[in-house]
């Protein structure tokens, strides 16, 4: 499959230099020059499909013939090694649980499905060894480090600001080792992201190593966040209503999935993106006018995203056509007051415990479902409520359980390094 860059459409590229590169030169987001439309076949005995086949069908037009069928396969099976069950709460509300990966947050099957790529593009073509250096402000940096541990050529470095990530978070960064390295930052997130940054424009680095990034804008984390639609809607498919997905929203990468694989032939009639107060998608589906800000720090704090990096892609899909968008896509935004009251809600009438970004999920779906008739909704839980145990036990004034893995990898050792400045990450990407 051919990619083009959403900046400069002459610029094309193939699956495997856009996994490698992650932006295109011109600095533009790469997106698939065709969309696969599913053949009815597909939808036959879609009941009784696995994980592995479906995944497999939809994502082998993305791939093309870059790598093999057989190994392709392999990848999908280690991707998937895991649940993702939509639990019914109410009769027009079900939850689909996208967190029972390795970390516990969605972000294990994109990390997963990249790092299973990039291993095998550097083993077939001897690309010798590759650094994927990310910055990342909680769940980006366990999933990646989960999902890249002791891949053959590839090493990791993630940077994290020093006191700003839970508990649980750091012990999923410090811990394994091996072929992960951790670097605490004396500073903010964004001081993270510059270093990073600086990092990818130095030419000296550039010399020595082979870097590249791993964050959702590279098509290989992009694209399998298709598979929960898909798997989701293989357990909905029974309802008589119109289904609706509610999706918490920061960068954009899982939604604009979700419609990419509507566009392919899912039958999914209506999106929401459901954001907090950092709202600025809300506002375009509101004004058609796009415009970035600062974030703002929340309790759904990995969807503190001021210019969401997908959105792009989402206007790309509707060729940039606002009416169509609008169609199909709803927004909402709420503030933390309404987020913690809707997980004591929700506890209270079903017992069903929400972390903050399902939360807010949950909130968009509840305004949409009261406008609208004759739908069932559904929204996603990205991360599973231990991750921010003091917002979530606040707001049920109760204990939760810690899951087993978690118990087990609080008693291991952090391992890190602590760096102040560029140079000090620069002396270290040289060493
Ligand atoms: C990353 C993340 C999101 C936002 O996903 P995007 O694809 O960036 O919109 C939502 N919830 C959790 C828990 C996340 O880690």
């Amino acid at each position: 499959m051919n990619y083009f860059s959403l900046n400069d459409k002459s610029q094309n590229s193939n699956f495997e230099n856009a996994v490698l590169k992650g932006l295109a030169p011109d600095r533009g987001l790469y997106f698939p020059q065709e969309i696969n439309k599913l053949p009815p076949s597909f939808f036959e005995n879609f009941k009784s499909k696995s994980k592995y086949e479906i995944a497999f069908e939809v994502i082998k037009g993305y791939v093309g013939d870059e790598i093999p069928e057989a190994e392709l396969k392999q990848i999908i099976d280690t991707t998937l090694d895991f649940e993702f069950p939509v639990v019914e709460l109410t009769e027009d509300t079900s939850v689909l649980e996208l967190f029972h990966g390795p970390t516990l947050a969605f972000k294990d099957v994109g990390a997963r499905f990249m790092a299973g790529c990039l291993g095998y593009f550097i083993k077939r073509d001897n690309l010798g060894k590759i650094t994927v250096l990310v910055a990342t402000s909680g769940d980006t940096g366990g999933a990646v480090a989960n999902g890249f541990f002791d891949v053959e050529g590839i090493e990791v470095v993630i940077l994290y600001p020093k006191g700003k990530v839970s508990l649980i978070q750091e012990k999923q960064l410090t811990t394994l080792g091996r072929n992960i390295t951790a670097l605490e930052v004396d500073g903010v997130f964004d001081d993270c992201q510059e270093m990073v940054k600086l990092a990818f424009l130095d030419e000296e680095i550039q010399e020595k190593r082979r870097l590249t990034s791993a964050n959702s804008i590279n098509v290989a984390r992009w694209l399998p966040q298709m598979f929960y639609y898909f798997l989701a809607y293989q357990q909905l498919m029974e309802k008589d209503e119109k289904l609706v997905f509610s999706v918490p929203s920061g960068n954009f990468g899982n939604i604009c999935a979700g419609l990419l694989a509507r566009e392919m032939g899912l039958p999914i009639d209506h999106f929401i993106a459901a954001n907090n107060v950092n709202n600025v998608v809300e506002r375009f589906l509101q004004t058609e006018k796009f415009e970035p800000r600062s974030s703002i720090q929340t309790l759904s704090n990995a969807m503190d995203v001021g210019n969401p990096s997908n959105f792009v892609r989402i206007l790309e899909l509707f060729q940039n056509k606002f009416g169509n968008l609008q169609e199909v896509l709803s927004g909402y935004s709420f503030d933390d007051t309404a987020t913690s009251e809707a997980i004591a809600e929700m506890f209270k009438k079903t017992g069903y415990v929400m972390d903050p970004h399902g939360a807010v999920g949950y909130l968009g779906l509840k305004s949409f479902l009261k406008e609208n008739n004759g739908f069932h909704g559904t929204f996603l839980e990205t991360a599973h409520p231990v991750k921010f145990l003091d917002t979530v036990e606040a707001a049920i004034q109760e204990k939760i359980e810690i899951p087993a893995v978690i118990r087990s990898q609080m008693k291991e050792e952090k391992k890190s390094f602590e760096i102040k400045t560029y140079e000090e990450l620069k002396a270290y990407l040289l060493s």
